[in-house]
């Protein structure tokens, strides 16, 4: 997607070779256009698949998933970091976080996944895929299946681009980043 492209190189900031900052059009500040256009890139990536639910992990996934979830007419479900009281059937999983540098417990209310479902699951960035693979095990347990993995951004120079492309996913990430070094943001193809 050649306008976050765009925005990235003009508002995104390298905290260091590995972090990128999105805080003033995605992971704070939300610019409502550019993530609405970004609900409708992975509705056209998506659009044949079978899609009953949209997944993300809250926070930023959140916004995009909407605009996509209106576009194929499902709900979207957010996978929960802290467990609420209101919870009644969970199913837990656990997930290393590569920015906090910390691991913690996500959770989804069991009845919104069944094996019936086909989930498309979006998320803002793809680093080494903890994120995902905590998200791959609540969807198992649920017996629901992944039709797909909608990445706004992915950084392919670490280790979760593989591991997803390894199980045999359809992977679609809006943009993808070779490397980040020295200050100097490199596209992947
Ligand atoms: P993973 O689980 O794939 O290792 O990392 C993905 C999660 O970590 C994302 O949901 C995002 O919250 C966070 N993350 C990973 N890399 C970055 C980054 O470069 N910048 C920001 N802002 N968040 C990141």
């Amino acid at each position: 997607m050649n306008k976050l492209k765009q925005v990235i190189l003009e508002q995104g900031k390298l905290i260091d070779d590995d972090i990128l900052k999105v805080d003033r059009f995605l992971n704070h500040q939300i610019d409502c256009s550019l993530v609405k256009e970004m609900g409708e890139a992975f509705y056209q990536h998506f659009k044949e698949r079978p899609i009953t639910k949209i997944v993300t992990i809250e926070t930023s996934g959140i916004a995009p998933s909407i605009f996509c979830g209106l576009l194929f007419n499902v709900p979207v479900i957010f996978i929960k970091k802290t467990q609420p009281s209101t919870m009644q059937d969970p199913v837990f999983s656990e997930v290393f976080s590569f920015t906090k540098q910390k691991t913690y417990t996500v959770c989804l209310e069991k009845e919104f996944l069944t094996e019936d479902d086909h989930v498309l699951f979006i998320d803002d960035f793809l680093a080494n895929g903890e994120a995902f693979h905590g998200a791959e095990k609540l969807i198992e347990q649920c017996g629901a299946t992944i039709e797909g993995v909608g990445i706004i951004i992915e950084k392919a120079f670490q280790a979760g681009h593989q591991y997803i492309i390894d199980q045999g996913y359809d992977l679609y990430a809006l943009a993808s980043i070779a490397s980040m070094k020295e200050g100097t943001i490199v596209w992947a193809e």
